[in-house]
């Protein structure tokens, strides 16, 4: 029989969630999550996914998928401690930290999954961490975790990290003290300013973590934000996403051989959770070949990004402060945030409103993702949409 305590907390909670318009309503995609998409028996130019080169979709990452899936199997069969760890996990991990210049790279089941094992792996109660205040969900959730105390800093204010690397220092209460951030803020599009935090790392003795999910397969020739700064050698630990540019599923974290080493030996999701099939494991290998080997692809994925950003600037949209691909337009009030992204939808468009708790109240906006497998008609038809929807709702001149 349910529990009366759990069904009467579910019916209260959701009812709570609908009334305030906080509940998201799911779509199903009924093809491919390309750069048109088809939903309800309607196409539309799909400006929402993370698919950044286009590569989810490549029929080449395809068919390596299917031809490891024939030969290894569908499932990897174990965790990666046991016998989950194929060869094609080992030369995985091999191109990853070659593609990424570091010695060493460990592959887990999803970027999330990289969270919740490396910052628990290194950092205990004892410790601090010094976490910027915009970083993704699963870097909050890896570093509760993980038992040290977080400290919040205000988002890139490196004056505010200075400040509190600092203080963390002179108490003398941390055996460790770590400065995390996303490389990419996922909201905004800004990049973190690394170059600052390798100082600061370097004067109090901090160990620097970055998570990469959106600057891999774009920034620094596709390496990431990293390699874009040229502090390889200066971070410790680079987190990386096989989900978003490189278009399939799993995550990595890259670093020197001891580090993988003693994930591979502490890290809970490494030795409690089943490897990424193979299938997955061989679209990966061959997408990183396919980064490594085409500018072209990454030169397509920019200029589509340059082509969206200028237009909706023209059109009068703000879009904050942006330095990526990725392409808010900023709206603030929750309700029109959704009445524009319906109005795009009318129109052919699909591009999802972001609003409360995934941004702070108030900063409700539209997180368009241009991909590198747009074409410039798919984009004049966002724009076109985009000047009308916003000449309708009063947001634009
Ligand atoms: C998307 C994202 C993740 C999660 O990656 P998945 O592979 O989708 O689990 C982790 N960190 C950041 C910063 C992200 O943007």
């Amino acid at each position: 029989m349910a529990s009366s305590t759990l069904s009467s907390f579910l019916r209260r909670s959701l009812t709570e969630l609908r009334d305030r318009g906080l509940y998201q309503q799911i779509d199903s995609l009924e093809g491919p999550n390309g750069p048109v998409i088809s939903m309800r028996g309607r196409s539309f130019v799909n400006l929402s996914s993370n698919n950044y080169l286009g590569l989810a979709t490549d029929s080449r990452l395809a068919e390596a998928a299917v031809e490891a899936t024939v030969r290894y199997g569908v499932g990897s069969g174990a965790v990666r401690t046991i016998n989950g760890t194929l060869a094609l996990h080992a030369e995985l991990e091999e191109k990853l930290a070659a593609f990424k210049g570091t010695e060493a790279a460990v592959a887990y089941p999803s970027g999330f999954n990289c969270n919740m094992a490396a910052i628990s792996a290194v950092m205990d109660a004892g410790d601090a961490i010094l976490s910027d205040e915009l970083n993704h969900a699963s870097i909050i959730d890896g570093c509760r975790l993980s038992k040290a105390n977080v400290i919040r800093y205000r988002h890139s204010d490196m004056d505010d990290l200075r400040a509190k690397a600092r203080e963390a220092r002179e108490s003398g209460r941390y055996a460790k003290i770590m400065a995390i951030t996303d490389g990419v803020f996922s909201m905004d599009g800004d990049i973190a300013r690394l170059p600052d935090i390798a100082d600061i790392a370097e004067e109090y003795d901090l160990i620097t973590y970055v998570d990469d999910a959106h600057g891999s397969g774009v920034l620094g020739g596709g390496a990431g934000t990293v390699k874009h700064f040229g502090l390889t050698d200066r971070i410790d630990l680079q987190i990386g996403t096989l989900s978003k540019a490189v278009g399939v599923v799993g995550g990595y974290v890259a670093g020197t051989r001891d580090l993988a080493d003693w994930l591979k030996a502490r890290s809970r999701p490494f030795l409690f959770s089943t490897s990424l099939p193979p299938g997955a494991v061989a679209a990966s290998i061959a997408a990183i070949g396919l980064v490594a080997g085409s500018p072209e692809l990454l030169g397509r994925l920019w200029d589509n990004a340059e082509y969206l950003q200028r237009g909706l600037r023209e059109l009068g949209y703000a879009l904050g402060p942006t330095e990526t691909p990725i392409t808010p337009c900023l709206v603030g009030d929750e309700e029109m945030t959704q009445r524009l992204s319906a109005s795009l939808y009318e129109k052919g468009v699909y591009a999802r409103a972001i609003v409360f708790p995934t941004v702070p109240r108030g900063a409700g906006r539209i997180r368009n993702m241009p991909t590198a497998g747009h074409t410039k008609e798919m984009l004049d038809l966002a724009l076109a949409a985009y000047g009308e929807a916003g000449r309708e709702l009063g947001l634009i001149p």
